[in-house]
């Protein structure tokens, strides 16, 4: 199963690609987390995007493609994976849709975790406070002024990924307000009736 998770920063995707993960045994592919970890080892790659990221801007689809690349190669992405905000411009899905077809494979499914953006705004506020109780660093890029920039750059850039997988007949939207746990069962329930096709 290859199924791409979209929504705005803070929708819970990443919580969801683990939940997702755990339940069906096929690895977690989140650029946002390989950048991060680009960044921490020093790399040439992590320079070139720190400061892009800490300003709330998406790095360049070369990058990307550079990274998914390779990584969906890999012997633990043979039963499929989860592309969890690794899909972020309409250049990205023709790029993932190019890789996946020279690998004779296919998407199954892009869930659209829909939210109210003011709640997420309320839910950062909630998770840098545990954050900063754990004595953990806070990310760079979650203030709420760099939030609010994100949320317009998923707008502008990566909200016309909707039409765009509508249009494949990959879209199925999911509730991204419930708790963890009722929109963990949603996406299974989804999730179940992909895998029967
Ligand atoms: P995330 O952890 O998914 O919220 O990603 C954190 C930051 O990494 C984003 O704000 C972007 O700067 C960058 N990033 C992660 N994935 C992508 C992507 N697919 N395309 C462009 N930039 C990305």
């Amino acid at each position: 199963m290859i199924l791409i998770l979209l929504g705005p920063p803070g929708a819970g995707k990443g919580t969801q690609a683990k939940r997702i993960r755990e339940e069906r045994g096929i690895p977690q592919l989140s650029t946002g987390d390989m950048l991060r970890a680009s960044i921490a080892s020093g790399s040439l790659l992590g320079k070139r995007c720190k400061d892009i990221m800490d300003r709330g801007d998406l790095v360049s689809d070369e990058i990307i493609e550079e990274i998914v690349t390779e990584r969906v190669k890999a012997d633990d992405c043979r039963k499929g994976f989860i592309l969890d905000g690794a899909v972020r411009t309409v250049g990205q899905a023709e790029m993932i849709d190019r890789v996946l077809s020279g690998l004779g494979r296919e998407l199954d499914v892009v869930i659209e975790l829909t939210v109210d953006e003011d709640e997420l705004v309320k839910r950062l506020n909630g998770r840098i406070e545990e954050t900063m109780a754990r004595g953990e660093q806070v990310r760079a890029d979650d203030n709420v002024e760099t939030f609010r920039k994100r949320q317009a750059v998923y707008r502008e850039q990566t909200a016309p990924l909707i039409p765009y997988y509508e249009g494949h007949g990959k879209l199925v939207r999911v509730d991204g307000m419930g708790t963890i746990d009722e929109v963990g069962d949603a996406i299974s329930e989804v999730l179940d009736g992909v895998a029967k096709k």
